[in-house]
């Protein structure tokens, strides 16, 4: 069988994989992706043949990926979250651009800001955005545009990859950013290791987030200019009236 299914894990716990996910690990006769996440999900590769490679191998995974489909094999392609959120799945899709005889599928996944945000509360109850620091792929003078617009328009902001060791100050700037349009008072609210081990969360102001570490494994949520904290959780209302 020809086919690459794309297949989002989830944060990281068995638990929060949908049985689609599960399912198709378990039918898959070989198991690709990066080494982190193949071993978030051992346990249900057991014995198949697997091939991962270390962090910025995206490209030569899905090579790879491609060749064992397009010999014969049913290949399932692993990662993080939601494969469609800062994944895998469309470079896995344009990589197989020439190839329609091999079937694709692609699974969605639960993302880091819907379990991130559960963790906090219910923070993005309303209209949010979505931005990644990483300015691999990004310019950071587009980062910067989206980061302000985002701000200008109130929305609730979520930030994956929001920093690293080489990227230690990128938080602080784009704070620097929202401050611009946003109170210092803005509730915040960051989580680490969601649904994994050493899993933490923190809330804290704008002003204050602008000068908190975080590195690769957190995701950060910026409230709304009506973004609350009720017993305990962050809420972002939505306008009903109680
Ligand atoms: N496809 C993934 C996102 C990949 S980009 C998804 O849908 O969740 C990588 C970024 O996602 C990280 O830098 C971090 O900001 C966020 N992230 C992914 N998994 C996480 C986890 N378990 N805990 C905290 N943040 C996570």
């Amino acid at each position: 069988m020809k086919k690459v299914t794309i297949v989002g894990i989830g944060p990281g716990g068995y638990e929060d994989m949908t049985v689609r996910a599960i399912n198709a690990i378990k039918d898959a006769e070989v198991v690709t992706g990066y080494r982190l996440y193949l071993g978030l999900v051992k346990d249900l590769i057991g014995g198949k043949e697997t091939f991962c490679t270390e962090m910025r191998g995206e490209v030569e995974r899905c090579q790879k990926a491609a060749e064992y489909a397009l010999s014969g094999r049913n290949v399932v392609l692993i990662s993080s979250g939601d494969a469609g959120i800062y994944g895998m799945a469309g470079l896995m899709l344009k990589v197989l651009e020439d190839h329609p005889e091999v079937e694709t599928e692609v699974i969605p996944g639960v993302s880091a800001c819907q379990s991130g945000g559960a963790v906090l509360g219910a923070p993005l109850v309303h209209d949010f955005a979505v931005i990644s620091l990483s300015d691999l792929l990004t310019p950071w003078e587009l980062i910067e545009k989206r980061l302000a617009a985002a701000a200008g328009a109130d929305f609730v902001i979520v930030l994956y990859n929001p920093g690293s060791h080489k990227r230690a100050d990128y938080l602080s700037k784009a704070c620097d950013i929202l401050l611009q349009y946003k109170s210092p008072d803005t509730i915040c609210g960051i989580v680490k290791n969601i649904s994994r081990d050493g899993e933490e969360h923190h809330f804290m102001t704008l002003r204050e987030l602008r000068d908190t570490k975080v590195d690769m494994l957190t995701t950060v949520f910026i409230g709304n200019s009506h973004t609350g904290i009720i017993n305990g959780k962050m809420v972002t209302p939505r306008g009903y009236r109680i």
